[in-house]
């Protein structure tokens, strides 16, 4: 049994915990570990070492930031099996998909680690005589992180990298159902020779995170989780006066026109629709079949969902297990309310046989769903797959729209114009045309619209660089030195 705690100031925190949470292995359904819950006092300790460590890191050069992120990276890098095996053990998804979320990761280090030209600022030369105009950026202070269960490297990641490059200091709050790969990470960031309090974790529930939204050191809160949630962030931390990107929940449309080659459409919809078990706020979990072709598509997503293997995501499954017995039992109401509703049932994966007792559900999919029904409406968050059948463009483009989640898109279709027309005409944040789960490179900024992000401003890219910094615009004068004063022996200026 592993038994998790906070890590403050450099090390493992000796405060006491009254409260805990256990930690599962979702394939095994056995309790793993259990996780200590951080009280407010817990939490002020915490924000406490990040106010002491912001004094000196937000003067450290940024010569010096630079070797503390690359060294990180190497360390991430030459960990990454070892990261996406902690991910594995503790959130279920298969360890290729763990490894690969510790390189989207990782991609967003590389970006910070070019911080140096990310912070440059503007200079105008001569805005009246003598009068010259320059702008910088600087840190905020403390800030706050706090994730979700379903990317426990790759979301922390969005934001701390770039938070310490901009020379803040942090408290991680990561989900208490899979805290292992962000207590690796400290330990990494301390081998890389990251001063003790810059970055500092707290495990916990509603009590941390209210007491990190409240601590009137915290300067800002980056949360990533359910829109309730992500609604509540936003509202309870602004009104604490802090800065707020809170990103929500999702439900994402692939729209598939008449033209568009089915066999690449079919794969995506398998890639996107399964991967991770459907537990990613890029998961395709409504298809839009635009007429004729959706008897073809549904056929073709049904022989390759025969193909897929569900189990432990250690032992060469192409799907792992749900992350809790509670969701797992969730998502398999949705598939019974979808049946009530009258959707058809193509492939129920309620049928789905896996040894033991872990939280497993098989890939599910409907097929004549409707936009009234629960399972259209709400976000599962489980290998559960729509199928919408629509006559028009237009038609498929209103549903996407009518909804009120706006994360991400796809579009597949062989017309430049037709894709071009939607990623004009689309009110979601993030489109992909061709590509079923378009997150953006580290170098663009990840964030939704409408319900899927609470607030201004999106993670990582120039955006995060800004969300880390407060802006400063200095007017400076400097008389020629032939003006008076001591005489340095300059000629008179004519
Ligand atoms: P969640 O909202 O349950 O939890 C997120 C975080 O909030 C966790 O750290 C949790 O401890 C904390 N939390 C939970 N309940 C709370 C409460 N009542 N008050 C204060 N804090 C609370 O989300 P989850 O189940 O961990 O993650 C899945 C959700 O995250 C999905 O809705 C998914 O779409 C979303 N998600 C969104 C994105 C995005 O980029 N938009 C990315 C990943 C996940």
């Amino acid at each position: 049994m592993t038994h998790i705690t906070h890590w403050i100031n450099g090390a493992l925190s000796t405060q006491k915990s009254d409260r805990h949470g256990d930690i599962y292995n979702p394939a095994t359904g056995q309790v793993t570990g259990s996780v200590d819950f951080a009280s407010a006092a817990t939490v002020d300790v915490a924000v406490q070492a990040a106010t002491k460590a912001f004094t000196e890191w937000r003067h450290s050069s940024l010569t010096k930031r630079v070797q503390v992120l690359f060294a990180f990276r190497e360390l991430v890098h030459v960990n990454k099996e070892k990261i996406a095996a902690l991910i594995t053990a503790e959130h279920g998804k298969v360890l290729s998909d763990a490894a690969g979320e510790v390189t989207r990761g990782l991609e967003v280090v590389e970006f910070a680690c070019g911080i140096p030209h990310l912070l440059k600022g503007g200079f105008s030369e001569a805005v009246s005589t003598g009068v010259d105009v320059y702008s910088i950026r600087q840190p905020l202070g403390p800030v706050a992180i706090i994730s979700p269960f379903n990317f426990p490297a790759m979301v922390p990641m969005w934001f701390f990298p770039v938070a310490i490059a901009c020379g803040n200091s942090v408290v991680l709050k990561p989900s208490e159902k899979d805290p292992s790969a962000a207590m690796f990470m400290a330990q990494l960031w301390k081998e890389a020779g990251l001063p003790d309090g810059v970055f500092n974790v707290v495990h916990g529930d509603k009590e941390a995170v209210d007491a990190l939204l409240t601590h009137p050191g915290i300067k800002s809160v980056s949360f990533v989780g359910s829109t309730p949630i992500a609604r509540y962030v936003y509202e309870t931390g602004t009104k604490a006066g802090k800065r707020i990107q809170a990103l929500g929940g999702a439900k994402n449309h692939m729209v598939v026109l008449p033209d568009a080659d089915l066999n690449l459409a079919a794969d995506a919809a398998i890639n996107a629709g399964f991967g991770s078990a459907g537990e990613r706020c890029m998961a395709i979990s409504a298809l839009v079949a635009v007429e004729p072709i959706a008897d073809e598509l549904v056929a073709k997503i049904k022989e390759r969902m025969a193909t897929l293997k569900t189990g432990d995501g250690t032992k060469g499954a192409d799907m792992g297990p749900l992350v809790t017995l509670v969701h797992r039992d969730k998502v398999a109401s949705y598939v019974e309310a979808g049946e009530k509703e009258g959707a058809t049932l193509v492939v129920d994966g309620r049928n789905v046989k896996v040894d033991g007792d872990g939280f497993f559900l098989g890939p599910t999919l409907f097929d004549n769903v409707k936009p009234s029904m629960s399972i259209y409406k709400d976000e599962i968050f489980g290998p559960v797959l729509s199928v919408l059948r629509v006559k028009s463009y237009d038609e498929a483009l209103k549903l996407v729209n009518d909804h009120p989640y706006g994360n991400g898109t796809a579009i597949f279709t062989n017309d430049g114009g037709a894709a071009r027309r939607y990623q004009n005409e689309v009110e979601v944040g993030m489109v992909g045309i061709n590509v079923p789960i378009p997150v953006p490179m580290s170098y663009y900024s990840f964030g939704g619209w409408k319900n899927s992000l609470f607030g201004d401003t999106h993670a990582h890219g120039t955006e995060g660089v800004h969300f880390f910094t407060r802006g400063k615009v200095v007017t400076s004068r400097w008389l020629d030195p032939s003006h008076g004063g001591i005489n340095l022996g300059f000629p008179q200026n004519t």
